[in-house]
């Protein structure tokens, strides 16, 4: 018999009621220390008093009105990235995926306006991810979420990841735009290096193309800068957001320049729940936090002792690990072992982790994670790789 949550995910045997900065914990008190952070969604940490207090207080006053009528906070809240960012304009979302669907119809419509209707085409890459949304798994064009679902979205063209002279012969009069993300996230930490960046950013200007970053996983802070694609020295046109920028609260949004959006007239998007004052609200004080320097700069020092201690744990166990890859507290451990084992295996140390492809462990922690708690991390994986090899040398 069908349970009755539609069977799409496989779950760890885990039921969290409570969550405390990078802590969950079970009905019964057991605490797990979470790498994980909802997919790098609570980028606060769990029950971050700021952003309760924001969500409470917006609770007692208004939730929802539509956008039949003005947002004061999600105004705010689009003012702030503005002020913080490449972007001109922002439209907001519920979600990653809704976030893909708009910057693929802004782009199209983009060309249409301009008297280019033939230009529809959206260059994607291997390894990536944009949502299970029609357009989103369309996008990514993998087998394993394309298949069974049938007739796509036309309109892709998909190339090898990383590969850039794969990208100019790829170039044709119908393409419209380059779609990337700076640091793929589910494809296994793969880190565009800055020079790609520029070369697509240069390739875009050449031929006339909108350069479009996903930035839905490795946005909001997550490498030490407000968004990856800064420490490139170069900005897209259009720019997806979601996951970190809620901080926990379901918020999404689409950045863009002023030409990019000029397509997107009254009439041609929307969306109920978008930009509601709860979420914006939210939104708002997760911006004022993450978007300060001084609280980037620490998300870097964070990284950096991070990242050493996990280069003695490779080191230490070389039979289950093969080396650390990604930017900033966007990390990932490529496995000897198959991922599956090692999350496996720091769940039976209490310590969260997520599998991503090309065999590797996610590492996406709160990015104010208290140092102490990195340090506890970094036992308890020692321990769970221990425990793999049955038995062996500690690493810290
Ligand atoms: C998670 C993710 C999405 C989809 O976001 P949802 O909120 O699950 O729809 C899109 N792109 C990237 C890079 C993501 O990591």
């Amino acid at each position: 018999m069908i349970p009755s949550i539609l069977p799409t995910y496989n779950r760890a045997p885990l039921n969290f009621v409570k969550g405390e900065g990078s802590w969950l914990i079970e009905e019964d008190g057991r605490r797990y220390l979470d790498l994980g952070a909802g997919i790098a969604v609570n980028c606060l940490g769990h029950a971050a008093p700021p952003l309760v207090d924001a969500l409470a207080e917006q609770a007692g006053q208004l939730w929802h009105t539509s956008n039949l009528y003005g947002i004061p906070k999600q105004q705010a809240l689009a003012d702030k990235l503005v002020a913080n960012t490449f972007a001109d304009t922002v439209f907001f979302t519920n979600s990653g995926t809704e976030s893909c669907e708009l910057a693929v119809k802004m782009a199209r419509k983009y060309f249409h306006d301009k008297g280019q209707p033939e230009r529809v085409d959206i260059i994607t890459f291997a390894g990536s991810f944009h949502g299970r949304s029609s357009a989103g798994i369309a996008a990514a064009g993998s087998e394993k979420m394309t298949h069974g679902f049938g007739p796509l979205l036309p309109g892709f063209v998909h190339l090898p990841f990383a590969d850039h002279d794969a990208i100019a012969p790829a170039i044709t009069d119908t393409t419209a735009a380059i779609l990337v993300e700076p640091v793929q996230g589910e494809g296994g930490i793969n880190v565009l290096p800055d020079v790609c960046l520029k070369g697509l950013r240069d390739l875009c200007d050449e031929h006339g193309l909108l350069l479009i970053f996903d930035e839905v996983q490795c946005g909001v802070g997550r490498t030490g800068k407000l968004f990856a694609h800064e420490w490139s020295g170069i900005a897209p046109d259009i720019m997806m957001v979601a996951k970190g920028i809620g901080g926990g609260f379901p918020l999404g949004c689409v950045l863009a320049t002023e030409d990019a959006a000029s397509g997107m007239t009254a009439g041609t998007h929307g969306s109920t729940y978008g930009g509601n004052p709860l979420g914006c609200a939210v939104g708002c004080k997760v911006m004022d936090i993450v978007s300060d320097r001084d609280f980037l700069a620490d998300v870097g020092r964070k990284a950096g002792l991070f990242r050493q201690k996990l280069e003695g744990l490779v080191a230490s166990h070389p039979e289950v690990f093969e080396e650390v890859r990604g930017a900033g507290l966007m990390l990932g451990l490529k496995c000897v072992v198959p991922n599956t084992e090692v999350v496996a295996a720091g769940l039976a140390e209490q310590v969260l982790t997520v599998g991503a492809g090309d065999n590797v462990v996610r590492l996406l922690p709160a990015l104010n994670i208290p140092d102490g708690d990195i340090l506890e991390a970094i036992s308890r994986l020692d321990a769970a790789a221990s425990a793999l090899k049955g038995g062996g040398d500690a690493a810290v």
